[in-house]
């Protein structure tokens, strides 16, 4: 392995500069991204499930759960341990999963170590079959939760929640549906994912394209054939292109190389790519573990990733090596460096690493030069996988960089870049999610809250919560999500943590009788103000990274910082939830306060 002495830092820090510069030089910001509604909403479309006709509902709950992914899974988990079972949850999908439901194209598979990934194992009695787990298993283990915890009763699905609106009289949320639905609740809990409505890249001539197409979250296994796992038979006399290689093109690439007659890979920001090695479970292994094994390791994971760097790494694999690493350089740092500099030459070492592997693996040197990956590791999703790489040595796919600048036009039959002509029959794009727009459009539904203010209006200007969870005007609303909450490369685990936090809440006003309950506008203020201070140092890294949704796509925008994570880490979140829950007093929240009544008399 390289050792950061042998390494020309200046030189390296300069290469990454140059990087990001030529990408930022050709593409800003969302602006290069369409919205699907404008002539591309049959992308949204499901092609996994059928919505059975049913009559419209007029139903009033305690909970309304907006989303049936691990969110609102464990929302309904930890509302039932609470002993709260009137709750609906509605999901756009026909069944439990979110991204999971969605996400099932070939390869899929988390990235995650599942043990720690898959939420509820001990509570349900599972034990994955591997490591890192397969798109069906995860599926497969949402419907155990479902079933588990009784939540299929409670379940809408094939139902999207269209409209959210705040009755301030009744003190309920009154929601509509695209099923004409009416459903009045307490309390409603937003869990429809950070990564949820795909997004298309705004490419000159994208709407002419006349062969096929599709988006990875909306696998065309009718056209492809096959299925997840295997070849997909429908593509052996197909010319497919894909555009993307993040963490998904990177899954769905291999598979593909396997299936099409030829492949042709439009890359514009190469990832890195660092070995899987999956394995197994080793059934000892399982059978040692004492109860309480998932929570300690999830926190012993998440805890990898903050200062308090605990002498022992349970899980140990490639998403903790670069920490691994910075733990020891800080028990034997004889140069007395900072821990920032130590960290940066530990980062430098592992993507010099990485850029080896990819030499060391790929045959043609240019395609090589094109596959490594010039940023610092946290920049981008890091991605692991050994058949990546690998597909590129095949001779039915060709790799074309773009250079940072994209993909640069479509025709009827062919994908253009530096102008010359890539024909293809079928274009792929994994071109990910939406992640800047406003609330409404990421999640499908208007939330209007105290006198109508929608959330995409209160937000329009940047994030404004207290924990991440509540934001005031919007009583008894709970949003899920790790923007202002606590961060983790493992997001169930924060999931678990939020939910449960939010189930104390809940139980909490139900036996008090508290009908309402909002952050205060002083709490809201104060909770902003921390996020933006602690965030300071992680917006200074994204300013060097390349783009991408992780910094606004380069712009690391004044509103994006407000979607900053708790800067002190996922462990201090934690342990700050865990206070304020213990202290009682529900600090910083106005219960049955007059904002809500007044606002209702305004508008009466
Ligand atoms: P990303 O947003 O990460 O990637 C989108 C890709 O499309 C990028 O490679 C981007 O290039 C490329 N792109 C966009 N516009 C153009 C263009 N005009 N021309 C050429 N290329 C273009 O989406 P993904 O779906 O890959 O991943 C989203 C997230 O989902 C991940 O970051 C991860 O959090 C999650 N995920 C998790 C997995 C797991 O194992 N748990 C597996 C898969 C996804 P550029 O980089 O230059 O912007």
């Amino acid at each position: 392995m390289t050792k950061s002495t042998d390494l020309d830092l200046d030189a390296i820090r300069a290469r990454y500069r140059a990087e990001r510069d030529r990408r930022t030089a050709t593409t800003a910001g969302e602006r290069q991204y369409l919205d699907v509604d404008q002539g591309f909403s049959h992308l949204l479309d499901d092609p996994y499930g059928e919505a059975p006709p049913r009559p419209a509902i007029d139903r009033e709950v305690e909970v309304l759960i907006v989303g049936g992914g691990f969110g609102g899974l464990l929302t309904g988990a930890r509302l039932s341990e609470a002993g709260i079972d009137d709750m609906l949850i509605a999901d756009a999908g026909s069944d439990f999963g979110g991204t999971w439901y969605w996400n099932r194209y070939p390869g899929a598979a988390c990235d995650i170590e599942s043990y720690i990934y898959f939420p509820l194992l001990e509570e349900t009695g599972y034990m994955p079959v591997e490591r890192y787990s397969k798109s069906a298993e995860i599926r497969a283990h949402c419907r155990r939760i479902g079933e588990h915890f009784g939540l299929y009763e409670k379940a809408l699905f094939s139902t999207q929640v269209v409209a959210l609106d705040w009755d301030a009289a009744a003190a309920r949320w009154i929601a509509r549906t695209n099923r004409g639905d009416r459903i009045a609740a307490r309390f409603t809990v937003l869990t429809t994912g950070p990564l949820n409505r795909p997004k298309l890249p705004d490419i000159p001539g994208i709407a002419s394209f006349a062969g096929h197409s599709f988006h990875t979250s909306r696998w065309d296994y009718a056209y492809t054939g096959g299925s997840a796992t295997e070849v997909m038979e429908g593509l052996a006399d197909k010319r497919v292109g894909i555009i993307g290689t993040g963490a998904t093109g990177v899954q769905c690439i291999p598979p593909l190389a396997k299936s099409a007659q030829h492949l042709t890979v439009f890359q514009r920001t190469p990832s890195s790519v660092d070995v899987r090695n999956n394995s197994a479970t080793d059934p000892d292994w399982a059978a040692s573990l004492h109860p309480g094994w998932q929570q300690e390791r999830m926190e012993n994971f998440t805890a990898q990733f903050t200062r308090e760097l605990p002498a022992t790494d349970l899980v140990g694999d490639g998403w903790t090596a670069l920490f691994r690493t910075l733990r020891e350089r800080l028990a034997n740092n004889v140069d007395g460096l900072s821990a920032a500099e130590l960290f940066e030459r530990a980062d430098f070492e592992k993507m010099e690493e990485l850029r080896a592997r990819v030499a060391s693996i790929v045959e043609d040197e240019a395609a090589a030069e094109a596959l490594k990956p010039w940023f610092s590791l946290y920049c981008k999703r890091p991605c692991f996988h050994d058949e990546f790489l690998q597909s590129f040595n095949r001779d039915n796919v060709t790799l074309v960089d773009t250079a940072g600048r994209g993909v640069e036009r479509i025709t009827a039959d062919a994908i253009v870049v530096a102008g010359v002509e890539y024909p293809v029959d079928c274009l792929i794009f994994a071109t990910g999610f939406d992640v800047a727009t406003s609330y409404a459009q990421r999640s499908g539904m208007t939330v209007r809250g105290v006198g109508g203010l929608s959330l995409s209006d209160k937000w329009g200007g940047g994030l404004s919560t207290l924990h991440g969870m509540h934001t005031r005007s919007f009583p008894n609303c709970f949003v899920i999500s790790q923007a202002q909450a606590g961060m983790s490369p493992n997001f169930p685990h924060m999931l678990s943590e939020q939910t449960g936090h939010i189930a104390h809440i809940v139980r909490h006003c139900t036996a008090q009788g508290i009908q309402t309950v909002e952050p205060t506008a002083e709490a809201e203020g104060n909770w902003v103000d921390t996020i933006l201070k602690l965030g300071e140092a992680r917006r200074q890294f994204n300013a060097d990274c390349t783009p991408g949704y992780y910094n606004d796509e380069g712009r690391n925008s004044d509103v994006a910082a407000r979607s900053s994570a708790f800067g002190t880490g996922p462990v201090a979140f934690i342990k700050l939830l865990q206070a304020w829950r213990e202290a009682g007093d529900l600090a910083g929240l106005e219960l049955d306060g007059d904002h809500a009544r007044a606002k209702m008399e305004n508008a009466a």
